[in-house]
């Protein structure tokens, strides 16, 4: 068994990169990714204990990019990027680099758009949290802990969710020319949790990921904590369609996701075979 799909601290996840690999060993994972957003500091730390320990580590990276979809309303598409034949380039390190900041940037906006809704907040309180890869997670548990909503779904509602009134826009690459960096950098470029882009209708969703493939994409997320039996055959169905590889991951993020699992995923439902990675290895 495998997770090409994990979260460290040092994005949004609540698992030290250390503390992941244990887990990992602990449960006999074969091989493990960590696919932090717009970070490697959490790969980078866990590649000399993996090592050690004789842990298959995969380096990976995950990516909000816009999807600007025929004047419907604006969407958020996850890319994952794996590289497995060779480090990240150096130039896209500090793309990523340029996109922390414009996070920063966003943050900044983001306190003051709170703090105008009466919230009393400071950045350096989610700051605490999120460090370098501050982002709405982050804020969406000072704002529970403080009493400003009772959960995760509340405070997404009330404050933080694209449609809410304290959203303010990040900067951020769309997926063409997020595939295209990965690509450049020497990833293989990957739809993380198609099912999350919450496409209902069948021939809308083909007809978007196969305009995917066409700038670039390479991969699918086929196995995900979110998917049910029937997600997970269609997308192995488009996969073969488009002629695109197919990965998978829990989208482990530690105590901010009690309900989904290492490995295994909700409830245990997870199973990725090993020979999804072996088959990456060679696409
Ligand atoms: P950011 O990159 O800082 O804009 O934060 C984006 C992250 O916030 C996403 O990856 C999700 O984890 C989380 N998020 C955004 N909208 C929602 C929502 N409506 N409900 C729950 N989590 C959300
Ligand atoms: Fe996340
Ligand atoms: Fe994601
Ligand atoms: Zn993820």
């Amino acid at each position: 068994m495998i997770d090409l799909h994990t979260h460290t601290n040092e994005s949004d996840g609540t698992c030290t990169p250390l503390e992941l690999i244990d887990r990992a060993l602990a449960m006999g994972l074969e091989a493990l990714a960590i696919s932090d957003h717009d970070t490697f500091a959490g790969y980078d730390q866990a590649l000399g204990p993996a090592r050690e320990y004789g842990l298959d580590l995969v380096c990976a990276i995950e990516l909000s990019a816009r999807l600007d979809s025929d004047g419907v309303k604006r969407r958020t598409v996850h890319l994952l990027g794996y590289f497995l034949h060779q480090p990240p380039s150096i130039e896209f390190r500090t793309w990523l680099q340029e996109l922390q900041a414009a996070r920063r940037e966003r943050n900044v906006r983001l306190i003051a758009k709170l703090q105008s809704l009466g919230v009393e907040i400071e950045l350096s309180e989610v700051e605490r949290l999120g460090r370098t890869l501050t982002g709405r997670p982050h804020f969406a548990r000072v704002l529970i802990q403080k009493g400003y909503a009772a959960d995760w779904e509340e405070v997404f509602r009330k404050y933080l969710d694209d449609s809410a009134p304290g959203f303010v826009e990040r900067e951020s690459p769309d997926v063409a020319n997020g595939i295209q960096r990965i690509s450049a950098a020497g990833g293989l470029p990957v739809l993380a949790h198609p099912v999350r882009l919450g496409i209902r209708n069948r021939a809308s969703e083909e007809s978007l990921i196969g305009k995917l493939r066409d700038a670039g994409l390479r991969g699918i997320e086929v196995y995900h904590s979110d998917h049910s039996d029937s997600d997970q055959a269609r997308y192995r169905e488009i996969a073969k369609r488009f002629s695109l590889a197919l990965t998978g991951g829990s989208d482990f993020h530690g105590d901010v996701k009690p309900g989904v699992a290492l490995g295994t995923g909700v409830s245990g439902a997870l199973r990725i075979p090993r020979s999804v990675l072996d088959e990456l290895r060679k696409a």
